[in-house]
């Protein structure tokens, strides 16, 4: 049967799922059944088709303390789903609607949304911490006892059934298929958007890129499409020279094996004075200041995408700033969720942007432990969870 075809009679009701919770930091996950009230205004509920596990759920996951260490809670943020029922004030959505959900929010009406500088949201943008977008901790699930459980950068979807705003959520055309588009609702349009939109790469320029996990190669892909000429991969694990050349990785550094030199000596001499651009895809403030370091004096720009669990300082050279080289941060990849996905969908279709290669893995969403086994020993790249299989 197609995966996308939906019917549904719980309009109004709360549903009783499957759902992976978290009960405890850095514990395995564990397959309950749920209760999925229905969405409130502005709020749609979607049966999620198909997930995948992304090194910033593993941040959350492994996080004991401050405000976002809330348990228990739903994980997961790259899905793909299909509309159940919509909440009152719903434009745009209906029952059957094949949709991305989308942790990075895009309300259309405020100033930021509207100006094309930034994919910045300053009526919705916030530190994740509440449950839902407009009711604060107000929480659409309940485990078997009714204790309430939170939900996870508005998106939750290691869940059969979950509820998103319609700041998160953007319609696509059916043709794509599912575990590719899923791809696109974190890891791919962050990678692919950051040297698009953030660095502006262009024909002829040179790329440097620290972690080519699927951020890290989509950025590869972004910067291939964009004509860079030379798109050197930085890693500890050497396998990924051979798998990053599927994405335009014309070169590789690996960490391990710098000698007395420092990863951006070496990248200095491998470019006759650093490259155009950095990407940081890892999340370590030391290879931060690193990918800074790698860029040319002058105009190079650096683009920090990992995601720094402690949110720790970084330490970067004034002088080298004065002399031109900036350094930009990226949540989604710079993009509007609901303008630019559905062009990264149409260039997909167009067989212009490649989203091969990025699943290494499918299992069945009962086996989401495994997915996050084989991510955090390096063992794939993307793990699709089928809710069917
Ligand atoms: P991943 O775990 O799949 O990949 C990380 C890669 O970095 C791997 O290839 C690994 O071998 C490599 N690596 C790890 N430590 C290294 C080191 N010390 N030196 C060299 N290489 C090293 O992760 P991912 O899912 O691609 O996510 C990458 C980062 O991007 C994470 O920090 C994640 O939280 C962040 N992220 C940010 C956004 C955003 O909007 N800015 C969105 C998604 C993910
Ligand atoms: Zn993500």
């Amino acid at each position: 049967m197609d995966k996308t075809s939906f019917s549904s009679c719980n309009k109004g009701k709360p549903i009783r799922c499957k759902a992976a919770i978290c009960r405890k930091a850095g514990e395995a996950l564990v397959i309950e059944e749920i209760q999925v009230d229905p969405p409130q205004a502005y709020e749609v509920r979607i049966k999620i088709i198909c997930t995948s596990l992304c090194h910033t759920d593993i941040t959350f996951w492994k996080l004991t303390h401050g405000p976002r260490a809330k348990f228990p809670k739903i994980l997961g943020h790259e899905a793909v789903g299909v509309v159940e029922s919509i909440g009152e004030h719903v434009d745009g959505f209906k029952q059957g609607d094949v949709v991305l959900p989308v942790f990075y929010p895009q309300c259309e009406e405020c100033k930021d949304c509207k100006s094309p500088k930034s994919n910045w949201c300053a009526r919705f943008c916030d530190d994740f911490l509440s449950n839902t977008r407009r009711y604060g901790t107000s929480s659409r699930f309940k485990d078997s006892s009714g204790e309430i459980i939170h939900h996870h950068i508005y998106v939750s979807s290691f869940s059969e059934y979950t509820v998103v705003d319609i700041a998160h959520l953007v319609k696509i055309s059916p043709e794509i298929p599912v575990h590719k588009a899923a791809l696109l609702s974190c890891c791919v349009s962050t990678g692919v958007g950051a040297a698009w939109k953030v660095a502006g790469v262009e024909e002829g320029s040179t790329v440097a890129i620290f972690g080519l996990g699927a951020v890290g190669l989509a950025v590869a892909e972004g910067a291939r499409l964009h004509g860079a000429s030379k798109i050197i991969g930085v890693d500890l694990n050497p396998d990924k020279f051979e798998i990053g050349k599927r994405f335009g990785i014309t070169d590789f550094v690996n960490t391990a094996s710098c000698g007395e030199k420092t990863i951006s000596q070496v990248i200095k001499e491998m470019t006759g004075g650093g490259v155009d651009y950095s990407f940081e895809c890892i999340g370590l403030a030391s290879l931060m200041e690193e990918a800074f370091n790698s860029s040319r004096t002058g105009s190079g720009k650096t683009v920090i995408l990992g995601m720094e669990k402690n949110a720790s300082p970084i330490s970067l050279d004034s002088r080298a700033i004065i002399r031109g080289r900036s350094v930009h941060g990226s949540l989604f990849g710079g993009l509007k969720p609901k303008l630019d996905i559905p062009i990264l969908v149409d260039r997909y279709l167009k067989k212009e942007l490649n989203l091969d290669g990025f699943i290494t893995h499918e299992i069945s969403f009962e086996e989401i432990n495994k997915a996050f086994d084989l991510l955090v020993e390096g063992n794939s790249i993307r793990c699709i969870m089928w809710m069917d299989k």
